[in-house]
């Protein structure tokens, strides 16, 4: 172990869904802000050996990597909030653990030795954990641990975390984040989950540093004091978290609850720096004072569960606070989208996104979508599968091609606009097989998105199998829909554009995993301009 790093864990009780991912995320941006180094990474507890293969209504979007990891979304938070990209040590799932060590036993290196939960499955865990911080790239890693302490399956990494601490007491932390829940009926805050949730913790070992305690109500100096007295922690480190009206507003709610000064004393580490956060406020006065509205569809497959589109919704939450706009989601289930009423569904609509996704469920309502803005010069982004339904689209309607189509869906398409990319033809596994991560886009001068860039080459991140058929290029771009972002590479087609529309652009890649709140992402911005204009 470095002895520089420092070891910051994030454990939850009483229930799941209280925001460990933004808490975690706003400790980072404050030690940040301070001049630290900070990561965090997430362990999860489920089999699955990443989320890649998980449908979104499971756990909401699949967050993909600059290399190409497919990931829990929180880790999209975690970049957003600090500006700084994560990898494939920034999430590890128990499935992955298990096979890591499963392998290791099949090449005999555990030397005839019965394999178990202890020492192996936690060493293997330690090990993960220590990756980022013997990296030697930060001082501080943020560890958050999935799941509810209590949970069977995430017995083991709590187990790991006793064993560090116990390792390393001065360089380990433990933050546990609990509920107090107000009774309507008492008046009254409620300690006692809190106090059996740290309960469970200690029967399992691990005495918990700080308590952040999620709540409705603001609690006072004699709550705090009876759970401090209960949870053996100083009332100092029982830290509110009140419902937030957004989520960029929890870090400078824990910074006046002083969380970061509190854990910079217990890891004794001078607490320099000052946490002004000046580019994080303006940002945030922005999103407060909006000077006009705008009203986007997002349409998509998955809308039931708005996680699945975690990403493309803050990338419109911050290019719309840096164009001061408030940008309202209409969320347009595209199975549900028919040609009776495709028109009703986006009258008075700014812009229309169509959103990546996979199999043939809502594609026809997707593609009647499109048509209907191409048609009435409704500015309109088309994302991975949205941008595929673009070309298919322009394909029936405007060159004839009735049969135009992606292999996706009729593999024998006699008119595969979209098709399987060569080397994705025999793969036969499911996970972590798609073309995956960050590549180069040489970008065509004078277009829609050479003017949002500004730049020749771009990179950006990709999670798909199919692509535009270069063997009908010719055909579109005399026809008036143009590649106008190509891989310089392979020459694959990334962005497609109509230059005669006011705004129309389709992307073959995912601009919304790059979206942070420092650095909006200049397609986002570009797209909310656009709806700026066609609202005028
Ligand atoms: N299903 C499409 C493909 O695999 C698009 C994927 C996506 O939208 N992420 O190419």
């Amino acid at each position: 172990m470095s002895n520089s790093t420092k070891y910051i864990f994030v454990t939850g009780g009483v229930t799941s869904s209280l925001g460990k991912g933004i808490i975690s995320a706003s400790l980072a941006k404050l030690l940040q802000a301070r001049g630290y180094t900070v990561t965090i990474q997430k362990l999860d507890p489920y089999i699955n050996i990443d989320p890649g293969t998980l449908n979104p209504y499971e756990h909401g979007e699949c967050f993909v990597t600059n290399d190409g990891a497919e990931t829990d979304l929180d880790l999209g938070h975690y970049e957003r909030f600090l500006n700084v990209p994560t990898s494939q040590a920034n999430n590890v799932t128990t499935g992955r653990i298990y096979q890591t060590v499963m392998d290791k036993e099949r090449r005999g290196e555990f030397l005839g030795k019965t394999v178990q939960v202890i020492p192996h499955i936690t060493n293997e865990i330690k090990e993960r954990i220590q990756i980022l911080g013997k990296s030697d790239e930060f001082e501080i890693v943020i560890t958050e641990i999935g799941g509810t302490v209590g949970d069977i399956e995430s017995l083991p990494y709590i187990e790991s975390v006793r064993q560090m601490m116990w390792e390393y007491p001065d360089d380990c932390l433990v933050i546990h984040l609990t509920l107090v829940p107000y009774l309507k009926a008492a008046g009254e805050l409620k300690t006692k989950p809190t106090q059996h949730s740290v309960k469970s913790l200690l029967e399992v070992g691990v005495q918990p540093d700080i308590l952040v305690c999620r709540t409705e109500h603001h609690l006072d100096n004699n709550i705090r004091k009876k759970i401090a007295r209960f949870c053996n922690v100083n009332p100092t480190a029982v830290i509110e978290s009140i419902d937030a009206d957004t989520i960029y507003r929890v870090p400078l709610l824990m910074q006046e609850e002083e969380l970061d000064k509190v854990v910079l004393q217990k890891l004794d580490l001078p607490a320099k720096g000052d946490t002004e956060l000046k580019e994080w406020k303006a940002f945030l006065t922005k999103l407060d004072n909006p000077k006009s509205k705008i009203k986007i569809g997002l349409v998509g497959k998955y809308i039931e569960l708005k996680d699945s589109y975690k990403s493309i919704v803050e990338s419109f939450i911050h290019a719309g606070a840096y164009n001061e706009c408030e940008v309202e989601i209409k969320w347009i289930h595209s199975d549900k989208i028919t040609p009776e009423n495709v028109k009703d569904t986006i009258a008075g609509l700014d812009g229309v996104l169509v959103a990546p996704g996979f199999g043939s469920r809502g594609i026809k309502g997707k593609i009647l979508a499109i048509q209907y803005v191409r048609e009435n010069n409704i500015p309109f982004f088309g994302i991975c599968l949205g941008m595929q339904c673009a070309v298919i689209e322009y394909a029936r309607n405007v060159l004839g091609w009735k049969d135009a189509h992606t292999t996706e869906i009729v593999e024998d398409c006699t008119r595969p606009v979209i098709n399987i990319m060569e080397d994705q033809k025999n793969v036969t596994n499911k996970g972590g097989t798609m073309r995956l991560g960050s590549y180069k886009c040489k970008l065509l001068d004078g277009t829609k998105i050479s003017e949002a860039y500004n730049e020749e080459v771009i990179n950006e991140r990709h999670r798909h199998r199919f692509e535009f058929n270069n063997a009908y290029l010719e055909e579109f771009e005399a026809n008036g829909m143009i590649a106008t972002g190509k891989n310089p590479e392979s020459g694959l087609v990334e962005v497609v554009e109509i230059p005669s529309h006011p705004w129309f652009v389709g992307a073959q890649f995912h601009p919304e995993y790059k979206s942070t709140v420092e650095k909006p992402h200049p397609l986002f911005l570009a797209f909310v301009k656009a709806a700026l204009e066609n609202k005028k």
